[in-house]
């Protein structure tokens, strides 16, 4: 039978678009999150919605569950496969359909990367708002799926606040379109309900985005701080003083040494122990007293010293460090455990001193650089996982952590999504009554569990208990 799939799958795709052999999925053993490494039955590269389509149903005979997939940058797992499935990746599906500048909006397939569509639409003068720091690969399907945010979700807000409209190939292989041009929901808002599903609700195989005018003046500050905790403090007060900046950005001084040491060097100085990077944009005319502001703000905490870019070239600069920020982290250690948690503002000093006191115990290097403006942590844990010992002591060190921010009143995740990272931590912040909920919300798009199995949703604890029938694709070991 299996056989048989994949013989199908050829038919449909052609022998380029099907990939089997070891070397070739080997690529596809993981996405940024590397624990539990899951190879594929066989990786398929449809080009069109038909081709998706088709696909589901030829996996839907063959009894095989499916996953789809982007550019595997998610830092969940949330496109890995499970035992003996096929991984749909949709990158081949990189068309930018049409563009309305009138309308301010975009129809997209899902592969095309995030920033070649800012790029698109730059010479009408518009943007695509959502700037996760991985927008140079990942793609607008994955980002959809995972509600993802970025350095500018300060004043833009997610995904969802950007997606207007969606095609899906629901997981019985049917075409459905949901929401409008318009951003007018009729009726219930699926569109809101299958961003941020995680790709457990169907293949999403175009999208209508929302197109953003292009701010008419920027202004980039970077503010350097003694430690990380004094630049949180003056992220409340920055916030407290009625400026919404477009972004407010921290990175700490281990951040700072792997950046400046690679080819993302900025300049930035290795005397500061945080630097916080303010973007303001919008009229001209305002930006001046918003500086003043955020000199006031930062001053009050007592920062070294503040910096605004002169040019655009300096701003790139300043951005370059800050998105490089993760990629130079493979300087100080082979693997990288990139955690994303939520906490209120006025907590992150306190939550911040926690994550380190946590990370000392276990003797761990940590390295923070994070959206501070939003409360969004990234606490990254650099360790080597061929030791054993140090890998228990990562995870032990992770669940502390979030606990520490469930605690002071935050959620698991920020932007990265539950995937299978977090599906065994739901219980941290949902009763048995909100699971089943969202279990039923799924059901009603995946009955089976056979689109991406095993994300999300625990079916240890609550749901085995409460559900003795858990159906088989969805009871799936994670590793
Ligand atoms: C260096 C780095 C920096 C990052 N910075 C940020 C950041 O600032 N903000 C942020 O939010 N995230 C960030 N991320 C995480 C990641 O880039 C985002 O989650 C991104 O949206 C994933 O997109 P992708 O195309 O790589 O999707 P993938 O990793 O391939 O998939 C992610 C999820 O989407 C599902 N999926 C993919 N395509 C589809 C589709 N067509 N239909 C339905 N489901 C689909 C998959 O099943 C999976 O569950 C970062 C990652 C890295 C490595």
């Amino acid at each position: 039978m299996r056989g048989g799939v994949i013989a199908r799958l050829r038919e449909i795709v052609g022998d380029a678009g099907c990939l089997v052999r070891p070397g070739e999925l080997f690529a596809y053993e993981c996405d940024g999150l590397t624990l539990s490494p899951k190879r594929p039955l066989a990786v398929v590269l449809p080009t069109t919605t038909e081709q998706v389509a088709a696909i589901v149903r030829a996996c839907r005979e063959a009894g095989v569950a499916f996953v789809p997939r982007g550019a595997g940058t998610g830092l969940s797992g949330g496109a890995h496969a499970t035992e003996n499935s096929i991984l749909i990746e949709c990158s081949r599906m990189n068309r930018i359909l049409e563009v309305d500048a009138e309308n301010r909006c975009a129809v997209v397939q899902p592969g095309v990367v995030n920033a070649e569509l800012s790029a698109a639409v730059a010479s009408l003068g518009l943007f695509y708002a959502p700037d996760p720091s991985s927008q140079q690969a990942c793609t607008i399907g994955g980002n959809v799926a995972e509600n993802s945010g970025g350095p500018h979700t300060l004043k833009y807000g997610t995904t969802t606040n950007h997606v207007l409209a969606l095609e899906l190939v629901l997981p019985d292989g049917s075409v459905e379109r949901f929401g409008s041009r318009s951003g007018e929901s009729q009726g219930f808002d699926f569109v809101g309900a299958i961003v941020g599903s995680e790709g457990t609700l169907g293949i999403v195989t175009e999208v209508t985005v929302r197109l953003t005018p292009i701010p008419k003046a920027v202004e980039t500050l970077l503010v350097l701080f003694d430690d990380v905790v004094g630049a949180c403090r003056a992220v409340g007060r920055v916030i407290r003083s009625g400026v919404v900046p477009a972004a407010l950005e921290i990175v700490d001084r281990r951040t700072i040494e792997a950046v400046e040491a690679s080819v993302y060097a900025a300049g930035l100085p290795l005397t500061a122990g945080a630097v916080l990077i303010v973007e303001l944009d919008g009229l001209p005319v305002s930006l001046a007293g918003e500086i003043a502001a955020i000199r006031a703000a930062c001053e009050a905490e007592r920062c070294q010293a503040i910096e605004i870019a002169r040019d655009e070239a300096e701003r790139k600069r300043f951005w370059r460090a800050r998105k490089g920020a993760f990629g130079a982290m493979g300087r100080l250690a082979p693997d990288l455990y990139v955690h994303d948690a939520v906490v209120p503002r006025m907590r992150l000093p306190a939550v911040l001193e926690q994550v380190c006191e946590i990370c000392d115990r276990y003797g761990l290097k940590l390295a923070n650089v994070f959206h501070a403006g939003d409360g969004n942590l990234h606490p990254n844990i650099c360790f080597d996982r061929r030791d054993p010992d140090e890998l228990a002591r990562v995870m032990a060190a992770g669940k502390e952590i979030l606990e520490a921010c469930v605690a002071a009143g935050g959620v698991i995740t920020g932007e990265h999504g539950v995937g299978v990272e977090k599906r065994d931590y739901m219980h941290l912040v949902f009763g048995e009554a909100d699971l089943a909920a969202m279990r039923r919300l799924r059901d009603t798009f995946n009955p089976d569990g056979a689109c991406n199995p095993g994300k999300i949703i625990p079916t240890t604890r609550f749901c085995v208990e409460s559900d003795p029938k858990a159906r088989g694709y969805d009871a799936v070991p994670i590793a």
